[in-house]
């Protein structure tokens, strides 16, 4: 039996062994040469705080960009991604953004669309039946009522609707 040795180097700063000493230097270190938050950090505090403020501002920059509208009879529900919380009522947002003792200028509020169970097609069965199995006439009429049910069903919400302005 042939067997190799590898020479690994250790990181001072995170304990970890890496096959080159250059590898090793490195680790635990940020790009702008500060020591990482955690040994799983990409960033060290100074930069992960930087990285999330751009990330921040792109979320809001996006968030501008949707088209506005008022919080009207039409809307149902609506989504504050500031505080990853569904709402139903106006009232309930400003509820919360107090209790909570948050801003309430920083709410980004998105109007909830809904989202439909989808339909159940033939090929559902297709690993159960044979090449020639033609789908009986009372089952076939089973999965129109079915599916005509699941698409008038709303399964959940999605954030994908105006940007909700409130009304205060
Ligand atoms: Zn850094």
């Amino acid at each position: 039996m042939n067997y190799t040795k590898e020479i690994l180097y250790k990181s001072k700063i995170t304990g970890t062994y890496h096959k080159t000493p250059e590898a090793a230097e490195s680790d635990g270190y940020c790009k702008c040469g500060s020591i990482k938050k955690t040994k799983n950090s990409i960033f060290c505090d100074k930069c992960q705080k930087e990285y999330d403020n751009k990330r921040a501002d792109e979320q809001r920059d996006s968030f501008l960009k949707l088209i506005p509208q008022n919080w009207d009879d039409t809307v149902k529900v609506v989504y504050d991604e500031n505080t990853d919380t569904w709402f139903n009522e106006e009232y309930e947002v400003l509820a919360h953004y107090n209790q909570e003792g948050l801003n309430i200028e920083d709410a980004m509020l998105i109007e909830g669309t809904p989202n439909y169970l989808s339909s159940i097609e033939y090929d559902y069965w297709n690993d159960d039946i044979a090449e020639n199995f033609t789908i009986p006439a009372k089952l076939e009429k089973a999965l129109c009522t079915l599916n005509e049910i699941a698409e008038n069903t709303i399964g959940c919400y999605l954030p994908d609707g105006c940007r909700i302005e409130l009304s205060w």
